[in-house]
């Protein structure tokens, strides 16, 4: 599951300035990969592993170029644009002829070396902020050599670290990243079995589990509820998370992040369907009433991260 590449990884963005997901002024490093599909994801390009070629069909305007250029002939117009993926070797030349911006390439293979470069550029506001670093994906864990390896030269370089996880992972994984670790942002979807496959392809069973394992291990954490109508957004499910949280050794804060349809475009750009068609954001007494909920168990509660 995990890939075999000691210290690169492939990463799709590095989002600097963010007063999100972790205390300060940080930055956000975004890795390939991730073990579920949930529904809601608002990352699609981040699920697969590998590097992908989105196309955005609004900026597409015929040129034919990317045909041309193509030295698999992967590339076709039988009416719609398509690449054949069991030919295209992820060259990137069609991307890069396309002036339109119609192709874009996700993810592409960094050395830690090269992102730790791209993150000194904060240094002085991570200092400053109390701030640091922040990996996210995807799944951060599912390159998870790469990932032990940023968060060691994070830490070599004095940045407070943090990682966004589903903890789908083994216990070993864990054992090897959470030294390096002063916060985890850890998503618990539901706490119950069947729903969770059903939404997100796999069962939260190791997911809870490895709640407990990380607990356990002293790391602070902070338990994040994508807030997903049709899903978890009953009181009741609210409260059995919340009760699940309250069990974890170091958890103090509940974080409740409302559904939000932004990345639903990308679903078209990927040719992915996308399953929460017609759902609407929760509103915003809605989450109101799931924040005292939270508050009513016990626990500190935030609406966003
Ligand atoms: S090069 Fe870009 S704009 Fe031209 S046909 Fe290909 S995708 Fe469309
Ligand atoms: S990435 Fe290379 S092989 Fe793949 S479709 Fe584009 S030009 Fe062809």
């Amino acid at each position: 599951m995990e890939t075999s590449v000691p210290t690169k990884g492939i990463v799709f963005d590095i989002q600097r300035f963010s007063v999100h997901d972790g205390p300060g002024i940080r930055s956000l490093v975004f890795l390939k990969g991730c073990p579920l599909r949930c529904r809601w994801c608002s990352n699609p390009e981040s699920q697969k592993k590998d590097k992908q070629i989105m196309f955005i069909d609004k900026n597409c305007i015929h040129c034919g170029k990317c045909v041309e250029v193509c030295p698999q002939n992967a590339i076709s117009f039988n009416p719609t644009f398509s690449i054949d993926t069991s030919k295209c070797d992820l060259c990137g030349k069609c991307v890069d002829i396309c002036y339109s911006k119609a192709l874009n390439m996700t993810g592409e293979l960094h050395s830690v070396a090269e992102v730790i470069k791209v993150l000194k550029k904060d240094n002085i506001h991570y200092r400053r902020s109390g701030g640091g670093i922040t990996l996210s994906g995807g799944e951060p864990l599912f390159q998870s050599e790469f990932a032990k390896e940023l968060l060691k030269e994070c830490k070599a370089q004095g940045w407070h670290t943090a990682i966004e996880t589903t903890a789908y992972t083994s216990k070993q994984t864990l054992a090897e990243v959470l030294p390096w670790l002063d916060l985890v942002l850890l998503d618990i979807k539901h706490t119950n079995k069947e729903k969770h496959v059903e939404y997100t392809g796999k069962s939260n069973e190791r997911i809870l589990e490895n709640a407990r394992f990380i607990g356990e291990f002293g790391v602070p954490i902070i338990i994040r509820v994508p807030v997903i109508p049709g899903f978890n957004n009953e009181i009741s499910e609210i409260e059995e998370i919340s009760r699940f949280a309250k069990s974890i050794n170091g958890v103090k804060e509940v974080h409740l992040l409302p559904y939000h349809r932004l990345g639903e475009n990308k679903y078209n750009y990927l040719e992915y369907e996308y399953r929460l068609k017609g759902i609407e954001p929760p509103e915003r007494e809605d989450m109101r009433i799931l924040k005292e909920t939270v508050e009513k168990i016990g626990m500190q509660c935030k609406i966003g991260g």
